[in-house]
């Protein structure tokens, strides 16, 4: 089937270069230049992937994205015209699979929405049912992508989803970061958002909302982290 990708991005020559690039690769293309429009469009489903420019006329991206996903986990890759890291990590910690800052090549952007995709499609098959440690807090649903913390569902970016997993699939195992890299992120070296310790951060916080008192990851100074393993 082909993947309906939705581009908000209020400058059209952008926008052009976008779709032609993606077009070329065999996706379908709807193009808005407001909040407004795509919020209405999405509103519609059957879309596939988000392609959001940060700042829009009528709005802001990361507002926009932290709103969509209380309800709706379709990726977004962020576009963005300030290369400040902290734009970087806040894109991700609100949910988003991917960024790229502006200029960038189309053809580029092509590769991440194809990257994507693919990771969606890897979680999807290698899900079997995991049973985690009896004690542990956490329940895993590998085919929706979802991990309940004390019976609420963490609202985490696929990027949290897979480190958080393979915390909780071996707890009380103290991980390095690069470990936690190599075995969360799909393609480590071809990653930019090399930033286990801002997941960590973002992980902690989401499951600070739910359980204030309990921080259920252990950080070794100079060695890594670890999931609690006595609860
Ligand atoms: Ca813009």
């Amino acid at each position: 089937m082909t993947k309906k990708i939705l581009i908000l991005e209020d400058e059209s020559s952008i926008a052009d270069n976008i779709r032609y690039a993606l077009e070329a690769e065999g996706f379908f293309t709807l193009w808005f230049a407001t909040l407004a429009e795509g919020k209405q469009r999405l509103a519609a489903g059957d879309i596939d992937l988000l392609v959001l420019d940060v700042g829009l006329p009528d709005g802001n991206g990361f507002d926009f994205c932290r709103e969509l996903r209380k309800e709706n986990q379709v990726p977004v890759i962020f576009l963005t015209a300030r290369s400040a890291e902290i734009d970087r990590v806040v894109g991700l910690e609100i949910g988003a699979d991917d960024y790229m800052v502006k200029p960038f090549s189309p053809r580029e952007l092509a590769a991440r929405v194809k990257a994507v995709f693919r990771r969606g499609q890897s979680a999807v098959e290698a899900s079997p049912p995991v049973r985690l440690k009896s004690t542990l807090p956490f329940t895993l649903d590998p085919e929706r992508m979802k991990i309940f913390y004390f019976g609420s569902a963490l609202p985490l970016s696929r990027y949290e989803f897979r480190l958080l997993r393979v915390l909780i699939e071996r707890p009380g195992r103290v991980l390095s970061r690069d470990q936690l890299m190599e075995m969360a992120w799909e393609e480590p070296e071809a990653s930019l958002d090399r930033t286990v310790d801002a997941h960590i951060k973002s992980l902690r916080s989401k499951m600070r909302a739910v359980e204030p008192a309990i921080d259920p990851i252990e950080t070794h100074r100079g060695l890594g982290y670890s999931l609690k393993e006595h609860w």
